[in-house]
């Protein structure tokens, strides 16, 4: 099959004489399996266009490829800028699956056009499973009532922050949060009114973090947050500025006024630190801000 390329490109320039269309026909089918096969092998978004892309490229020459898709928020670049686009809206029935993009400084022929509609029958259903399955990654890692990543999330991005703070050398900080008194806010108000409560501490907790900082809820009315690039003073500073903020706000919830205070245990990477070990200091440091008297932060007792 590669032998074949060089003429492929040399087929593709306009206009083709009969017998070139069919020969050119022929290439492409035989392409559109060979990129099913090759397709079969990742369920990643990505991944799929790099391949479609490298698998095309040999048929039809192409210099970069954009993969837009608005809904997930992938906007994927391979190769780069040239004059030319060859665009399409990538769609099965009225499901939108992105747009695709082929660039090149030399204009596409129609035949080209034609062989290319025709691959790209081979990526739609591979590109809608791997979106798909993505969404369900996704979905899994997320709380339902909040909208902010769950446990199962923290679980995974802890371990993976840890080994890049241990391998960089640069400090990850992460504290625990725990509403006051809580389950009193269920038995007066009812469990509609604590759930939004609930939303609304998350998204104070959201309001005072900056950018890169990674909101968690770990469980029942409890949050953590992880700090990159951040030490004990830096990460106590915002846990100080959370407390402060949602001691000082009420808000308002089905009708009821709310006020309400959290205590938070704040721990650091330390060397050799597991993603348990760290926890398990933020924890103890929140017990301790209970025990104190709650509305308060406590540092981990061994940083
Ligand atoms: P403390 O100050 O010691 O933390 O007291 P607390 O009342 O906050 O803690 P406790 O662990 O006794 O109660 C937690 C309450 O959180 C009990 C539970 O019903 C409530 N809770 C957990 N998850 C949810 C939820 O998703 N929605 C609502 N409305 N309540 C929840
Ligand atoms: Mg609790
Ligand atoms: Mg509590």
């Amino acid at each position: 099959m590669n032998k074949l390329l060089p003429q492929t490109a040399d087929l593709l320039k306009d206009p083709l004489k009969t017998g070139d269309r069919s020969v050119l026909q022929e290439l492409t089918s035989k392409k559109a399996l060979e990129i099913t096969q090759s397709l079969q092998t990742t369920l990643d978004p990505t991944r799929l266009i790099e391949i479609f892309s490298a698998e095309v490229g040999s048929l039809i020459v192409h210099h970069g490829v954009r993969y837009h898709n608005e809904d997930t928020g992938i906007d994927l670049k391979l190769g780069r800028q040239a004059r030319h686009a060859c665009s399409y809206n990538l769609n099965i029935g009225d499901e939108p699956l992105g747009s695709l993009t082929f660039r090149r400084n030399q204009k596409f022929s129609d035949a080209e056009f034609e062989a290319l509609e025709q691959l790209l029958c081979s990526l739609l259903y591979p590109l809608r499973n791997g979106l798909l399955y993505e969404d369900a990654i996704q979905l899994a890692q997320k709380d339902p009532l909040t909208g902010i990543c769950n446990r199962a999330a923290l679980d995974e991005m802890l371990k993976r922050e840890l080994s890049h703070a241990q391998r960089k050398d640069t400090s990850l900080s992460l504290l625990v949060l725990d509403i006051d008194h809580f389950k009193n806010i269920n038995d007066r108000y009812g469990h509609i009114t604590g759930d939004c409560a609930l939303k609304c501490v998350a998204n104070m907790v959201d309001a005072c973090k900056r950018d890169g900082d990674l909101l968690f809820r770990y469980g029942g009315e409890e949050f953590v947050v992880l700090m990159r690039d951040t030490d004990l003073a830096g990460a106590h500073l915002l846990a100080e500025r959370i407390r402060q903020y949602i001691a000082e706000n009420s808000f308002d919830c089905s009708g009821a006024t709310l006020s309400i205070t959290a205590s938070i245990g704040v721990s650091e990477l330390k060397q050799n630190d597991d993603p348990t070990a760290m926890f398990t200091r933020a924890d103890k440091a929140l017990y301790r801000a209970k025990k104190n008297g709650r509305n308060q932060v406590c540092m981990a007792a061994n940083n």
